[in-house]
């Protein structure tokens, strides 16, 4: 009896405690409460400690996974909080929003028969625990060596280019065009899935270790890159501007009012605090708000109306649920709390009043075909299935590109045909000399971790080259 309880516990994972859905669904406050220490303890223990653990591999930045578990297990939190901090300088935020269940919990060797260790979980934990507890230590920064960088975006790419230059002694400075630090961090994904006040903290400690950021500047039109460098005294420029021009459908009616960008619907609510009901920047809060879309983006857009007040808040998204680029977790959320699934379903027309405010949208119904270019099945029109939906605000969220500023105004840089900035993903060295660049801005858009990690590259080849 004993050995099977065992083994039911070494397969099955110790389940975080979430808010109620519909308490949730009115507020903004966190979803997930996090693990108490016995739970991280208890959770830490299922992990086997693999002498070749597949779990690293996974990892983007390959975190010492199964020795920072082994310090939870043995209840040495901070410890563990700084075994991460090894390779991941943003452990609290990686362990709210990255996708461990493809990267590093999909590999776990206990995946195989029950469900994986809760990685993320414990990262969260062991970050949140050492924040919390007043013990985020500030590592000894070298002596300047006189040499200058400026970081263009304080996205994570930004944020962990600065991090690593300036414990190497250089003069580092973020140039960020919005009014507040932290990139989609801030303004992209919603309190309810990553506290702002946890990206402040994160950025406090850059500031402590010496980096300046000087915000409202837009690089391209305050100063071109080609400015910083000839005429301010930069020694190398990183970008990490990312990609923050949403994509729209195209269709009639797209600019009635009522009709925004997930980046726009998302900026209002999150860094304009619209939710707060005092800003200067208000957002429609419809009553049926419809978002178009399956990837997380759309699903932060459509859980965010709910949370502004919409009576119902509906995805239309034109393959099934399979297809969706969303991770499972988000959907599983949306779910919880009311959000209207309408898949393979596609928008012709968006429909207004009179005076222009948005009162409905026109669908046609999509069955999947042969699988296209990206491998994912074609969706293909059922004739004569289109149908209605009435709503009144519609949130588009089908995508991002690059921002064209940066490369049109900076001569020499290779651009690719995406919008893109080229250059190479060991190193982050682009085609003009002195400029680097990396995450979204490069990629295209993609994941935290991912940029975080080419900003990390790029710091690399910034100090062999200035050395
Ligand atoms: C709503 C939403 C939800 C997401 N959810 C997840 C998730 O759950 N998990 C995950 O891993 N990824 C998620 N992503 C993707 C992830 O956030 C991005 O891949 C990541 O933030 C890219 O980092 P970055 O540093 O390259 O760019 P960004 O975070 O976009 O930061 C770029 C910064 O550069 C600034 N900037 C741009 N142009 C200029 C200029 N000319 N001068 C000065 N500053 C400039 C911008 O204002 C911005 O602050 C999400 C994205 C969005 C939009
Ligand atoms: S693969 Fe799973 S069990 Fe093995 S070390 Fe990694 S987390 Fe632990």
């Amino acid at each position: 009896m004993a050995v099977e309880m065992e083994k039911q516990q070494r397969f099955q994972r110790t389940v975080m405690r979430e808010q109620d859905p519909v308490e949730r669904g009115r507020n903004f406050r966190e979803v997930p409460y996090g693990y108490s220490e016995q739970e991280a303890i208890n959770e830490a223990k299922r992990c086997l400690q693999c002498k070749k653990p597949l779990c690293v591999q996974g990892c983007p930045v390959n975190v010492k996974i199964p020795e920072f578990i082994a310090l939870i297990a043995e209840g040495k939190f901070i410890e563990a909080a700084r075994k991460i901090k090894e390779t991941n300088a943003l452990p609290a935020i990686c362990g709210r929003v990255c996708p461990q269940e493809e990267q590093c919990e999909v590999r776990c060797i206990l995946g195989k028969k029950g469900d994986a260790v809760s990685i993320g979980n414990l990262e969260r934990f062991a970050a949140d625990y050492e924040r919390e507890h007043g013990q985020v230590e500030i590592p000894q920064v070298k002596p300047s060596n006189g040499k200058k960088v400026a970081i263009v975006g304080s996205g994570p790419a930004g944020l962990t280019c600065a991090g690593e230059l300036v414990k190497e002694g250089f003069g580092v400075t973020i140039f960020e065009a919005l009014h507040e630090a932290g990139g989609v961090l801030v303004y992209g994904i919603p309190e309810f899935r990553l506290p702002k006040a946890i990206v402040k903290t994160e950025i406090e400690y850059l500031q402590r270790l010496g980096v300046k950021i000087e915000k409202n500047f837009v690089v391209g039109k305050t100063a071109t890159i080609d400015e910083l460098l000839n005429e301010e005294g930069f020694d190398a420029v990183f970008v990490g501007s990312g990609a923050g021009l949403p994509s729209f459908m195209k269709i009639k009616g797209e600019n009635h009012i009522g009709v925004y960008s997930a980046n726009e619907y998302l900026t209002r609510s999150n860094l304009m605090r619209a939710y707060e009901n005092q800003a200067q920047t208000p957002v429609m809060k419809g009553k049926r708000a419809v978002t178009v879309g399956g990837g997380n983006v759309a699903m932060d857009a459509a859980r965010t109306a709910l949370r502004l007040g919409a009576e119902k808040s509906m995805i239309v998204y034109r393959r099934s649920e399979a297809e969706m680029p969303a991770r499972k977790a988000e959907i599983h959320h949306a779910k919880q709390e009311g959000i209207e699934f309408n898949l393979l379903c596609n928008p012709l027309e968006i429909y207004a009043n009179e005076q222009g405010f948005v009162t409905g949208m026109r669908c046609v119904r999509m069955q999947l075909g042969e699988p296209d270019a990206s491998g994912r099945r074609r969706p293909v029109v059922i004739p004569g299935s289109e149908f209605e939906i009435p709503c009144d605000v519609v949130i588009i969220a089908i995508g991002n590109s690059p921002n064209p500023l940066i490369p049109s105004t900076t001569p020499d840089i290779e651009v690719s045909k995406h919008g893109t900035i080229v250059a190479d993903t060991e190193s982050g060295r682009t085609t003009k000399k002195k400029v680097y660049a990396g995450g979204d801005i490069v990629t295209g858009a993609a994941t935290v971790i991912l940029a975080m990690g080419a900003g990390k590259s790029a710091a690399r080849s910034i100090i062999e080259d200035l050395k």
